[in-house]
C-alpha cells in the first residue's frame, strides 16, 4: 500500500480495521464478508483483499440492480484478481410474488415492499451464511442513533452468528479520503447524487445536504424504511458532499 498518500487520521483507521478483520479470523476462523458494493464496501473489499484475503467475500444480487452496480462488480474483480460469489434469490419465490403482484408489485404498500426486500435479500442472505462462525458489514456510527452505539464485535441474534464491524469509526469523508487515495473503483451512481444505491426501481438521487438515505423507497414513511438485513434504525441527517474526482 503506498501508505505516504494517506493521512495519519486514516492510517491509523485502516490499522484499527485490519486488526478487527484479523482479530475475526484468529478467533471465529469462518469468516465472510456480505459485500454490498457501495463506498464503504470498497474500503472493506481493499482491507481484507490487502491484508486478510482468507476472509470470504458474497453479495446479493437482487434481480434489479443498476447496471452501474454490476459494472462496478465486475470492475472490483478484475482490480483483486478475485471471484465474490453471488447470491440470487430463489426462482420460484420471485415467480410466485409477481404472478401475485405484478413485476413493480413493491410500490403496492409496505407489506408488497417488505415481501420483495425478504424474497430478494433476507432470505439469499440467510443462506450465505448459513453455517459460517462472523460475518463482517461496513456500517459507520455517523449513520444512524442505533450505530452510534455499536459495537465492533457483537453477537448478531437475529441470524445467529458473529457480527463484525470494522469501520465503525470511519466518517463519510474518511471513507472517500481513501477511496481517492488508493485510486478504488466506486459506482458511478455516487457521482450523479446517490449517496445510497440499492435496487434501481428503490432508490433515486436526492439533492445536495439531503439524508444520505432519503433517496431509499423515497415513497415510504421514514420509520418504515428499511429492507431487513439491518436492524430497523433512525436515521440522523448527514449532509451530502459532492464526490470529489476519483480515479476509477
Ligand atoms: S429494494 Fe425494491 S426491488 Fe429491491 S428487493 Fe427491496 S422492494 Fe424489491
Amino acid at each position: 500500500m503506498s501508505a505516504e498518500q494517506l493521512s495519519p487520521r486514516l492510517e491509523s483507521l485502516v490499522q484499527d480495521s485490519r486488526a478487527a478483520l484479523e482479530r475475526a479470523v484468529s478467533e471465529y476462523g469462518d469468516v465472510v464478508y456480505s459485500n454490498s458494493l457501495g463506498a464503504e464496501a470498497m474500503v472493506l473489499t481493499d482491507l481484507i483483499c490487502t491484508y486478510v484475503p482468507e476472509i470470504e467475500m458474497f453479495t446479493l444480487d437482487t434481480g434489479r440492480l443498476p447496471d452501474e452496480t454490476l459494472a462496478l462488480l465486475d470492475r472490483v474483480e478484475r482490480r483483486y484478481q478475485r471471484r465474490i460469489r453471488v447470491y440470487y434469490p430463489d426462482a420460484k419465490s420471485i415467480e410466485s410474488y409477481v404472478s401475485d403482484n405484478g413485476i413493480n408489485g413493491f410500490y403496492l404498500g409496505i407489506e408488497e415492499r417488505q415481501q420483495c426486500c425478504h424474497i430478494r435479500k433476507v432470505e439469499p442472505f440467510k443462506r450465505a451464511v448459513a453455517g459460517r462462525k462472523a460475518w463482517v458489514t461496513g456500517v459507520r456510527r455517523e449513520q444512524s442513533a442505533e450505530r452510534a452505539l455499536g459495537e465492533t464485535f457483537s453477537w448478531d441474534e437475529r441470524y445467529g452468528l458473529w457480527k463484525v464491524s470494522p469501520l465503525l469509526e470511519w466518517t463519510d469523508e474518511d471513507v472517500w479520503a481513501y477511496i481517492n487515495a488508493r485510486n478504488l473503483p466506486y459506482n458511478a451512481l455516487h457521482d450523479k447524487g446517490y449517496p445510497s444505491i440499492g435496487c434501481a426501481p428503490c432508490t433515486r438521487a436526492v439533492e445536495p445536504g439531503a439524508d444520505p438515505r432519503s433517496g431509499r423507497w423515497w415513497w415510504e414513511n421514514p420509520e418504515s424504511r428499511e429492507c431487513g438485513l439491518q436492524p430497523r434504525r433512525r436515521v440522523i441527517p448527514l449532509k451530502v458532499e459532492p464526490r470529489r474526482a476519483a480515479g476509477q
